[in-house]
């Protein structure tokens, strides 16, 4: 049944019918029944975006409206999210299967990072730089200008801070095309982005496909950046459809983490963060430590105590206070999960835990935590993202060894090791291909601190101060002060 419906997109400040007259139903992974649907743009919805967008660069938005009142906006927005917070996470979690309790954090993260950014706003700076004396030389951080935000489907509110944020706090216009699978909570956004008062345009939200919406957007000769968080295939076919123009593009994408324990580890502390950053948001997260590297001295008693915690991790309905972990957000996830898993079987990896649908649950996209052991990190388990909850623990002998077989694998996202021997850590960190190093800890994924991969797991840094200069183009301006007669090269 229906239980939510928005018959509009908004482009423009307006709630305005899509030229498609098409819906996409949305589908609740707990129960695999309908709940909600949305409008499909087409490629002219996707011009009115676009057009709207660039109307509003063009006019009050960057002519009139200060940075700091860019950064008022920002904040009145981040209170409205925190004042609907419990309703924003009840209608994500239906749509996205995630836990209410990881939600509900992911809302209220949410606003965390707008208000980072919109304290970032009035602090946009250029340099003065000391070219000659009797120069004036300085550069002016300006908005790219139209920016297309291409969203997924894994923590789809929470993602769109991290765009809107510093996309926004440079002075840029943004259309936003959510995933096909989670487009509900983008919608709620608009409404409290209107309720916020920001110029009309300067968000529009135009869900559709990838291929076709998503394609349109990237194409279009008046989106001047495009940015995408997705699969890196993804991003390769964008950026070829970006090249035509020479489009400045960011991504965020998929990554493989080795997460690397060395016998002088805590181990009691290491497993229980080891655990988490496996199994949370049931593995659908692009810095999962799903590579677990154990030197040999701990492997059997680590390989054992894994495979106890899995087992003990409770699966069921998102909204269930005890649940540790949820369904998977689609079908095709779970599918996709599923032939991960025997793609670990024929390999010869052994099947510690979990592996199949929970028996207690017959509908949903459910699977039980799965734990593979004496895993080949040149196995495809090992080399590609399953985005499940499947772990592999990878057995090492030497520090030489383990940054070989961490660094041997096409991602560069996330990475981490625990160990009590000071030294080690920093060489460990300083060799490792990753945007980021945890030590003695795993995915402190903050608004302060700059993410972003290596390799084919992106290109630019979201958060942070560093995510400013992927929305930001840097004019040099040069005046001359002298008033001495220029050389002519042509007197003589
Ligand atoms: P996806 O690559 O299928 O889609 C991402 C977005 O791009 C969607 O909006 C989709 O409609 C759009 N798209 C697809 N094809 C397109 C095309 N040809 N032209 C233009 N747009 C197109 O990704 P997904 O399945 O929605 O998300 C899961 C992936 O995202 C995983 O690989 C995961 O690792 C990655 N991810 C990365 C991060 C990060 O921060 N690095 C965070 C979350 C998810």
């Amino acid at each position: 049944m229906i239980e939510e419906s928005y018959p509009a997109l908004f482009i423009g400040g307006e709630w305005v019918k899509s030229n498609s007259g098409r819906m996409i139903t949305s589908i609740d992974p707990s129960t695999e029944e309908p709940w909600a649907e949305v409008p499909e743009a087409s490629e002219s919805d996707v011009d009115r975006a676009v057009s709207a967008a660039r109307a509003a660069m063009r006019g009050p938005w960057s002519k009139k409206i200060t940075a700091s009142q860019r950064g008022g906006l920002l904040l009145k927005l981040a209170d409205l999210i925190r004042k609907n917070a419990e309703r924003l996470a009840r209608l994500e979690t239906r749509d996205n299967g995630k836990l209410y309790k990881e939600t509900l954090v992911e809302v209220q993260r949410s606003a965390d990072y707008y208000t980072f950014f919109a304290g970032a706003a009035d602090k946009i700076y250029g340099e003065q730089i000391p070219y000659r004396p009797d120069a004036l030389a300085y550069t002016r951080r300006e908005p790219v200008g139209v920016v297309a935000a291409l969203m997924p489907w894994n923590a789809p509110f929470q993602l769109m801070s991290w765009k809107l944020g510093p996309a926004l706090a440079a002075g840029n216009a943004v259309v936003v095309k959510p995933s096909e699978f989670t487009s509900v909570t983008a919608f709620e956004l608009a409404k409290l982005f209107k309720e916020a008062g920001f110029p009309d345009g300067v968000l529009n939200i135009v869900p559709g496909y990838g291929k076709e919406v998503g394609a349109a957007l990237v194409r279009h000769p008046h989106v001047n950046k495009v940015t995408m968080t997705g699969e890196h295939r993804t991003a390769q076919a964008i950026m070829k459809l970006a090249a035509e123009h020479l489009k400045r593009c960011s991504f965020e994408c998929g990554g493989k983490a080795p997460h690397i324990l060395f016998s002088d580890a805590d181990l009691d502390k290491a497993l229980i963060v080891a655990t988490q950053s496996a199994f949370r948001s049931t593995g659908q997260s692009c810095s999962l430590g799903s590579r677990l590297f154990v030197q040999r001295p701990i492997y059997r008693n680590v390989v054992d105590r894994m495979t106890e915690r899995a087992g003990k991790i409770r699966v069921g309905m998102p909204m269930d206070a005890r649940t540790h972990i949820g369904p998977h957000t689609t079908a095709q996830q779970l599918e996709k999960t599923r032939q991960y898993i025997e793609l670990g079987l024929e390999s010869g990896a052994r099947l510690m835990a979990g592996g199949k649908r929970p028996p207690d649950l017959n509908r949903g996209y459910f699977i039980e935590p799965t734990v593979f052991a004496d895993v080949d990190n040149q196995s495809r388990l090992a080399q590609e993202e399953v985005f499940g909850p499947v772990l592999s623990i990878i057995p090492f002998d030497t520090e030489e060894e383990v940054i070989e077989m961490a660094n041997n694998v096409q991602y560069g996202l996330n990475s981490g090791l625990w160990t009590s021997d000071i030294g080690r850590a920093h060489r460990i960190a300083n060799q490792l291909e990753a945007g980021l190093v945890s030590i003695n800890t795993f995915r402190p994924i903050h608004w302060m601190l700059p993410y972003g991969g290596y390799k084919v797991s992106g290109l630019g840094r979201e958060n942070g101060l560093e995510a400013i200069h992927d929305y930001t183009e840097v004019k040099t301006v040069v005046v001359e002060l002298s008033e001495a007669m220029p050389v002519d090269p042509f007197a003589n």
